[in-house]
């Protein structure tokens, strides 16, 4: 049996949804297809909570994150917010999408404050800001109502939010706070293959783009509007991925949304509750940590290399060792897509069998 993953991403795939995408293919001009997007978009804007189109891009999340940058800034700058590794590559890929970049970077462990943004906006001439709502790799979760308040009031400014790692873990209704651009990848919080993205775009930042040059074809956001009015793709998508996006809906749906908000904070609450039990810390501060991830603080100076080796022989359990400059220092257990409270404790059970060996 291959090893199950506590990675954040990418996660455990049901045999559900590895099912689902065996369906018969279809074309992507036809009228199945049109009827498979179609029965899948009104959930699809619930779960966005937007009344705008919502949209099915085949590449992974970092795509849209370079097309959001392509159709949305202009002749003005870029706020890019720094907090980890995945934000702060949002500013070298604006910098090789020819922007005129600006980082606002803010030490790893710490979230992206409001007051922050707003201090940098008043330079003036900024077309659009980006933040990541879950670092995923320092398990920070930034707090994008206060965030998307301090944008709102430089009214020029587009809010292009990353929800990739917790994206239906955690409300973040994009049309009631104001977001302009939110999207996220198919495997980490859906707990699906990698290969699908999904984003959905405000009418200010529809409206931006048709005036932005450069936009490119395969992420232009105005293909993308265009072809979705005749519930359609630009160009041929990933239809299996979207056969499992059907059935990831019908879990998500058949659960109900509030109650996955409910299992999600539950089981994340359960990985806390064994971090303080074995006396270690976490990397995020209090009221900032993410609730599909727990990125551990190692100050009991654990060896963990030794504990991924020890899960992954005796236990066939697979968690991160810390990413990037912070590898050894932390590690990071997931609690994203379908895991259960039964899942977590047979995480947490080998954890401590791995430790006190
Ligand atoms: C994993 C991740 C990405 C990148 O996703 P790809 O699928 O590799 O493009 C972007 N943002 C966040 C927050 C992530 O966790």
């Amino acid at each position: 049996m291959s090893a199950k993953l506590f990675i954040p991403g990418p996660v455990e795939v049901s045999a559900k949804t590895f099912a689902a995408m065996t369906q018969p293919m279809i074309g992507h001009r036809s009228g199945d297809f049109k009827k498979l997007y179609a029965s899948i978009h009104p959930r699809l804007q619930e779960l966005f909570g937007t009344v705008q189109p919502v949209f099915l891009s085949t590449s992974s999340a970092w795509g849209v994150m370079e097309g959001s940058i392509r159709n949305l800034v202009g002749s003005g700058k870029v706020l890019n917010c720094m907090c980890g590794a995945f934000s702060d590559k949002w500013l070298d890929v604006s910098k090789k999408c020819g922007k005129d970049a600006v980082g606002l970077q803010v030490e790893w462990g710490q979230p992206v404050r409001g007051e922050q943004i707003r201090e940098q906006l008043k330079a003036g001439g900024f077309d659009a800001v980006t933040v990541i709502h879950n670092e995923t790799s320092t398990g920070v979760m930034s707090d994008i109502a206060e965030i998307a308040a301090a944008v709102r009031e430089f009214p020029e400014v587009c809010l292009i939010v990353d929800s990739v790692s917790s994206f239906s873990v955690v409300p973040l209704p994009m049309d009631a706070l104001g977001i302009d651009v939110l999207l996220t990848g198919s495997q980490k919080a859906l707990a699906m293959p990698p290969g699908l993205a999904l984003f959905s775009a405000s009418k200010k930042a529809m409206e931006r783009a048709a005036t932005v040059k450069g936009r490119g074809y395969y992420f232009d956001f105005v293909e993308f509007a265009k072809n979705q009015a005749e519930d359609m793709t630009p160009s041929t998508p990933t239809i299996a991925h979207i056969y499992a996006l059907r059935s990831k809906l019908d879990d998500i749906f058949t659960e109900g949304v509030a109650a996955r908000h409910a299992r999600h904070a539950e089981l994340n609450a359960m990985v806390a509750e064994w971090v303080a039990r074995r006396g270690l810390g976490f990397f995020a501060p209090e009221g900032y940590r993410s609730k599909s991830l727990t990125c551990v603080a190692n100050t009991l100076n654990l060896d963990v290399p030794a504990l991924l080796a020890n899960l992954k022989s005796r236990h066939n359990l697979i968690i991160d060792g810390g990413y990037g400059k912070l590898k050894g220092k932390t590690f990071r257990l997931s609690n994203m897509g379908d895991e259960t409270r039964a899942t977590i404790a047979e995480l947490i059970a080998a954890l401590d069998d791995s430790l006190d060996r």
